[in-house]
């Protein structure tokens, strides 16, 4: 489909969330916490959010605070949970918002009870517990204390202890002793907290690649972030459900050139043709989240593109704000639609795909997409299209 000149686009297919999340929730058979992070790993937020509760998503997650309030302001409803605060973090307006603000620290809990002073409801809060990734939440040696101090704060009518939980550092490889383990330290700290008398309602452990691939890993609820958008959280290990890629990249074909043996393409000239060719100009860069990465001399292997149906190899570095592909004797026409990556359907390779050439994984390559391409939703359910 020819694209007109102008800047490339990252077209979003809330039809595909939406069948995401009725795939992961029926497959889960618990709640599902859909989480829109990071701008919805790329996707947009608020959109993801409600095509995610359309699809069957009883919660929403984010990371921080911010970005859980940011979706109450544009009117996303229902049960909602964030689980990064800092020193900055407005605690009240969380409380205020009906927000559950995960607590993994005393020194957390210390500053979310002197936000909540003076208020006559409890907020909700949840606590994580570090059960071996060494990244967020409560070390083993503070859960005694963490508990008594949320038990007594509970009392006081201060909070509501709504969920306890943990995240798997190693679910996307099942083999991994890790897992067993994360999940009979989650089994201990949940029966610590309840010598204390804490009974929380939601107990939770499961990112997507757990859900997936560990079912007893699912326990109260599941939080999907990368499998909502389609992607697969394990490459090669994980079923095959039908998930759709939400996300499609594309840009036009900016100009068409000849190129004869010794001709050398972008900086550093770490390209130089062998023989005779023609290659097409892409109007996005590094600028716009194309991992240079994905391009000589990082790699061998460099990330293709598709046009016309057939895969073209980026040569030479990604720039700033372009890059070069091979079209190995073809002129497609000026304006020729450049598939960056998006479902198979979309007719050039995956986010998956870009990840492989890049050294990293999926999630990155669709969370960092965006710059200064303009965001569009489509439903392939409904037909519509919008900015
Ligand atoms: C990002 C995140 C998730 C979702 O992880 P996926 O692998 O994308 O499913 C779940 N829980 C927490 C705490 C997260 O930070």
């Amino acid at each position: 489909m020819p694209l007109p000149l102008g800047p490339a686009e990252i077209v979003v297919d809330l039809a595909a969330i939406r069948a995401n999340a009725r795939l992961l929730r029926s497959t889960a058979g618990v709640p599902l916490i859909a989480v829109v992070k990071a701008d919805g790993y790329g996707h947009g937020a608020v959109a993801s959010a409600r095509a995610a509760q359309e699809g069957g998503a009883e919660w929403i997650g984010t990371a921080t605070v911010e970005e859980a309030l940011a979706l109450r302001a544009a009117g996303i409803e229902g049960p909602l949970l964030c689980w990064i605060g800092g020193p900055e973090t407005d605690y009240a307006a969380a409380a205020d918002a009906d927000i559950d603000v995960s607590v993994g620290s005393l020194d957390q809990l210390a500053a979310v009870a002197s936000a909540l002073a003076g208020r006559d409801t409890p907020a909700r809060i949840q606590l994580e517990l570090d059960t071996g990734m060494s990244r967020a939440g409560a070390a083993p040696g503070a859960w005694d204390e963490l508990f008594a101090r949320a038990a007594a704060g509970e009392r006081d009518g201060v909070w509501q202890v709504t969920g306890i939980w943990t995240h798997p550092a190693c679910a996307d490889e099942p083999d991994h002793p890790a897992n067993a383990r994360q999940e009979r330290s989650f089994r201990d700290g949940i029966a610590l907290a309840g010598r204390h008398g804490l009974r929380p309602g939601l107990r939770h452990l499961a990112n997507s690649a757990a859900t997936l691939l560990r079912p007893s890993a699912r326990f109260d609820a599941v939080r999907c972030g990368i499998a909502l958008y389609g992607l697969d959280p394990a490459p090669g290990r994980a079923p095959a459900l039908g998930l759709r890629p939400a996300m499609t990249v594309r840009a036009p074909l900016v100009a068409v050139r000849d190129l004869a043996p010794g001709d050398a393409v972008s900086y550093g000239h770490r390209w130089v043709a062998e023989q005779p060719t023609t290659v097409g100009l892409v109007p996005v860069g590094y600028g716009d989240g194309i991992p240079r990465h994905a391009s000589a001399p990082a790699t061998s292997d460099p990330a293709t593109v598709g046009i016309d149906g057939k895969r073209r190899p980026i040569r030479g570095v990604v720039c700033m704000d372009q890059f070069v592909v091979d079209l190995a004797g073809d002129r497609p026409a000026i304006g020729t639609e450049v598939v960056l990556f998006g479902p198979p359907s979309a007719g050039g390779p995956t986010a998956q795909d870009w990840a492989e050439a890049a050294g990293t994984i999926n999630y990155e390559i669709v969370t960092r997409i965006g710059g200064r391409m303009t965001r569009r939703y489509v439903d392939s359910e409904k037909g519509r299209s919008e900015r």
